[in-house]
Parts: structure tokens; sequence; C-alpha cells
């Protein structure tokens, strides 16, 4: 029979798992067990509504330690001649496998990442069997596969709906001792480890040795083994044990296997929750955002059980969207079992629960910023981009819920910093939070705009995230002290004397500035004298609600058809010798000032991050000066 080509992502998958040399190996045993657990949590749902499904749901396992072979079937729901092309011929989870190294080291990470556990039996067999028969269906399909080189399938006559995955255990050699998992011992031991917890029964035939009848002790044949079909796992979920009885090594695990991660969780909130929603919940914070978390394909969930049993595997009504990145399961004897997704939704039950849940991991996150800065900070690396985010959706519905999560960078601190820290250092008779916005802390701190504010002795938060700004705009204030940006026009931190002095300056010099506006009229709202600057010579400030890191961030989204404006303004520092030649040109060359004019805007707007419209006539007009 012709053999089916991989295809060409499983099959690199599948030359890593054939030639890799991770040490453990192990691991076959327990995805195996997990994909069977998974398959009997589908067909135990569906026997809540269809009473002719058998009821025995377990996992058997059998070796033969004669023919090298290591079975185990499951009671699932089995798969069709589809299924197995599609599950077990291709990696189907994710279309952007990239593979960016041949290295076998990397298979762990891969395992983890992709879910591609099932492969994982060919770092322990030359050959694998899988033989199946569907739920609902008359015939059944046995899939095979020696490796790389393809697979095929063909009719079976599989009494029994479920799974039969048969693995030819290789050859021991040298160091590589592949018999070992053919042992009673060695599969009780894995089993122990890492399926503990799978919620049916997996059974085995065990030898145990038993004194003959009527023997006695000194008799040389006194003691008989014989065998019995054995429990190995003690099928406590986990998420019902109490927390003394679980190692941190039982939860991580738990967690990499459920959860297809490679990495420990950052955080595990487990809790049972009497009152109002009975239920108990396991939920993790990963140490790393998921591959996929920043883009449309990743989907948040909690996996929902009802009084244990899989109904749901990425509930989205439990968690909020800026919680998204939260990952784990809730067990509820409150929810009927035959819920279906539709009903879900309004379900009074399931939102008491999301409720509550939402105050947990908010608690948490709040215990965890107190008690473990470093760890939250980094947590927030990862995530924090999803909690400003979501006190800004929804025009600020949740900001008064997340305002106390969020970190930024600011100017006294070399370190991140909560707002309330900031407020709790700000001086005596400071009104407003200074903030500034831009690409980086470093490029921020080097603003004209800021000096004044420095100097006045005021801290200012850095801004550098797309979003930030958005999100600030959004709180408007906290503790009663209202944001502030830097470079908006109506900032006045000169005292009164200095306020007038500046205020003539400008009377005497309105033709001036009227000239200059004139010469930039399509460019700027204003022109007019700087109360701020210190040594730089020219800044734009804007007025109104819109900021140029604002106008920057719309315009870059896609959506953006027409573009958005922010009202520039262009301040000169009157402490400059540009300020003299300006006013000489005025008198003298109103020509060369229109030119002045164009040269001072785009050097402002360039210390804005703001490319010059025509780079090449920029370019010209300095060299001719130069030339002078
Ligand atoms: P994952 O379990 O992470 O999805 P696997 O490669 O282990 O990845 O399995 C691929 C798919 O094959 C599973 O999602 C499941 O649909 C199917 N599958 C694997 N083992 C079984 C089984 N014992 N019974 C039914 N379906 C199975």
């Amino acid at each position: 029979m012709a053999k089916t080509q991989f295809k060409a992502e499983s099959k690199r998958l599948l030359d890593l798992m054939i030639n890799s040399i991770y040490t453990h190996q192990e691991i076959f045993l327990r995805e195996l067990l997990s994909n069977a657990s998974d398959a009997i949590d589908k067909l135990h749902f569906k026997s809540l509504t269809d009473s002719s499904i058998q009821s025995d749901f377990s996992i058997r396992i059998e070796t033969d330690k004669k023919n090298r072979t290591l079975s185990i079937t499951d009671t699932g729901i089995g798969m069709t001649k589809d299924e197995l092309e599609s599950n077990l011929g291709t990696i189907a989870k994710s279309g952007s496998l990239d593979f960016k190294t041949q290295n076998p080291n990397d298979a762990l990470d891969i395992i983890g990442q992709f879910g591609v556990g099932f492969y994982s039996a060919f770092m322990v067999a030359d050959a694998v069997t899988v033989d199946s028969k569907a739920y609902q269906s008359d015939s059944s399909y046995c899939w095979k596969s020696e490796g790389a080189d393809g697979y095929t399938i063909e009719k079976s006559d599989k009494q029994n709906i479920g799974t039969t995955i048969t693995l030819h255990i290789k050859e021991d050699s040298g160091e590589e001792t592949y018999g070992e998992f053919l042992d009673e011992f060695t599969i009780k031991r894995l089993v122990k480890k890492y399926s503990d917890y799978l919620r049916y029964p997996i059974k085995m035939e065990c030898e145990h040795s038993r004194k003959k009848e009527g023997a006695k002790d000194d008799d040389e044949n006194a003691w008989e083994t014989y065998k019995t079909l054995d429990t190995l796992n003690s099928m406590t979920p986990i998420w019902k044990k109490s927390k003394k009885d679980l190692t941190d090594e039982e939860i991580n695990g738990f967690y990499k296997d459920k959860f297809s991660d490679f990495e420990n969780p950052a955080k595990v909130i487990q809790s049972k929750t009497e009152g109002s929603a009975t239920y108990s919940s396991m939920l993790f914070i990963p140490s790393s955002p998921p591959f996929n978390y920043y883009t449309k394909d990743f989907e948040k969930g909690l996996q929902l059980y009802s009084s244990g049993v899989l109904i749901m595997e990425k509930c989205s009504e439990l968690l909020p969207d800026y919680f998204s990145f939260v990952k784990g399961l809730v067990d509820s004897e409150d929810l009927s079992l035959n819920i279906s997704r539709e009903t879900l939704q309004h379900n009074r039950q399931l939102r008491i629960i999301a409720k509550s849940l939402e105050k947990k991991i908010r608690n948490e996150l709040a215990l965890w910023l107190k008690n473990d800065r470093e760890g939250y900070e980094k947590f927030f690396k990862n995530f924090g981009l999803q909690l400003k985010y979501g006190a800004y959706a929804s025009y600020g519905a949740d900001k008064d819920k997340l305002k106390d999560l969020l970190l930024f960078e600011s100017s006294s601190e070399n370190k991140l910093t909560t707002i309330a820290e900031y407020v709790s250092r700000m001086k005596d008779g400071q009104e407003n939070i200074y903030y500034a916005c831009g690409d980086s802390a470093e490029k921020i701190s080097r603003m004209p705009q800021i000096e004044s504010v420095k100097d006045a002795g005021y801290e200012v938060l850095f801004l550098t995230d797309g979003i930030d700004e958005f999100t600030i705009k959004i709180l408007a204030e906290y503790d009663k002290k209202k944001f502030k940006n830097i470079a908006s026009d109506d900032i006045n931190l000169e005292d009164d004397e200095k306020t007038k002095e500046t205020e003539e300056k400008s009377k005497q010099h309105d033709s001036l500035f009227k000239l200059m506006k004139e010469n930039l009229k399509d460019k700027v709202l204003d022109v007019k004298l700087s109360n701020r600057l210190k040594n730089g010579a020219v800044c734009l400030t804007t007025s109104g609600e819109m900021s140029i890191e604002m106008e920057k961030v719309l315009n870059a989204m896609p959506t953006a058809d027409h573009k958005v404006k922010a009202q520039r303004v262009l301040e000169i520092n009157p402490n400059h010798p540009i300020f003299e030649k300006l006013c000489e040109l005025e008198r003298s060359n109103k020509e060369k000032l229109k030119e002045y004019s164009e040269l001072l805007y785009v050097q402002a707007a360039l210390i804005e991050g703001i490319a010059p419209e025509d780079p090449v006539e920029f370019g010209n007009r300095i060299s001719k000066i130069m030339a002078q």
C-alpha cells in the first residue's frame, strides 16, 4: 500500500522527534495518556445527552516484552478516517509553524509550544499504529507509520468506540535503554509522576506475589505470583486536592501538560469558593506571552468543568479581555451539565463566577505588585500592554479597577513606577501629574520641552507605548490630580513676574510671530515665545486634546483612512541667539525670515521624530546656509 507523505512541517517535526537526544523521553507516556483522557472527556460529555453510550470510561495500558510493544487503549470519542488523516498526518494547529533551527535540542520547546504531543511517541518507538473507531461511525481505521517516510491508513475491525495506540519500542542501543518503557515498574512510576490526576482510571495488569495457601515459611516454593488489573492513578483532579497535598512540581507539570506551555507558570491562583457561586478554580499566569498572544488568532478562555466533566475547552465568558492572558480551569457544581454554548452566555451562575474570578485575579495582581515587585515587573513587561488597553477600552469602563496595576517609566526613578507612587512623591503645591511621550525614556529625557518641568523639580512620567497616552487621557485624573502632557501649549511653570515679562516681550514682537505664522500657515496653529525652553532654540507643543504622539499612533493604524493632525504650536526660545536673528531678519530680509521659519519648524518637528515632508529641499537649504 502506498504511503502518504506527512505534510512538510510535520515531517520536520517528526525528524526532530525521531532524532531527539532529549533526555526526558519518558514524557511520551504523559502525552499519550492526556490525549486518551481528552478523548474520553469528549465522549463523556456526549454521554450526558446520549444514553446509548456505554459508561466504562477508562484507559488501559498493555505491554508485550517479547514483541516489544506498548499499547494504550481508551474508550474515548475515537477518530474517523478523516480525523486520523488530519490530526496525525499534519500539524493542524498552527498554520505558521516556523522551525528556525534544526537543532534537536529544540524539540522540547516545540513539543511545549505547539502541543504536538502525539509525535513524541516517535522518541521511543520506531513504529506506531493508531487503531480507532469514532463515535457514531460504523467502520474503524488503522493508521500506521514507521517514521518520517509517511503513513498508511486502512480499514480495521476494531469493535469498540475508542482508540488503541500501539508503539513498537526501539531496540536498546548503548546508553539508550528504551526497553525500560516495557517494565511494569517504570510505567507505574511514570503514571504516578505525570498522570496521577487524570480523571479516568488508567488500568494495567500488574504482578503481585503472595504466599501459597498452607505453605510453610521455609518452603522454597512458598511464594507464587499472580496478576490483577490495577488502577495506577489516584484520579483526584488536581484542583480538588488541597494545597498542602500538592507539590510545586505537580502543579507545574499539570499546567505545562494541560495548557501547552514549556515554562512553569509565573503565578498560580488556586481557590475554592462557596457562597453565591460554588466552584474550584486553578488559574495560571504564564511566564511569557503565548507566541500568538498579541495577534487576532489568540483566543482567551478558561476550561469549564461541571462537577468534574469538561464541558468547554475555552470559555471566554469567564475572563474579561484585560485578563485574557490568564489560563486555567473552573469546576462548578452549580452549572447544569447539558448547558449549551448559546445558553451559557446568558447563564447567571456563570456571570457570578466570572465576576468572582475577575476580583480574585485583580487582588492577586495587587498583592503581587506589593510583595514581589521584581516578579510583577516581569509580568507587566509581558502583559502590561493588555492592562493598559483594558483601562482604555469601552471608554474607560474598567479604568478604576485597573489604574493601580499600571506601571510607567519616570524621570525621577530609574525604574517603573505606579501612579500612586508618583503622587506620593509630588511636591507641595504641585497640581498636575506630568507626562511626556516618545519612543524611549532616553529620547524623552532629551526633549527640550522637559527641561523647565524638571528644573521646577517635578517628576515626569515617560509614556513609551503607543497606547499609553490614550490610557492616561481616559484616566483623566488620579487622586484629584490632573494628568498633563508637558508638550501641551498651556503649561506655564514660571512665576507671575516672569510670566508678565514673557507676555510683554511677546507683545513687542507680535508682528514677527504673525509673519512667521503666516509663513507656516499650513503647518502650525500658532507661533509664540516659549516660557519653557532653556537650551533648545525651538520646540513644538500642541493645542487641544490631540498630541503629536496620538497623531502618530492613530495615523499608523491600518484602518486610518484619513489622517488626523494635532494642532501644532511652534515655540521659540527668547534667550537663544536665534531669536535676535529672527528679529533682525524681520526688519531687513523678509524672504530669509520665511526660509528660517521653515527650517526652524522642520527642526522642531525632527525633535518630535517627524521626518521632513521634503527631505531633499531641507538638505538643500541647510547646505545653502552652510555655504554662506
Ligand atoms: P494535541 O493533543 O496537543 O492537540 P496531539 O498531536 O497530541 O496534539 O494530537 C493531535 C490531535 O489528535 C488531538 O487534538 C486529537 O484531536 C487527536 N487525538 C490524539 N490522540 C487521540 C485519541 N487517543 N483519541 C482521539 N483523538 C486523539
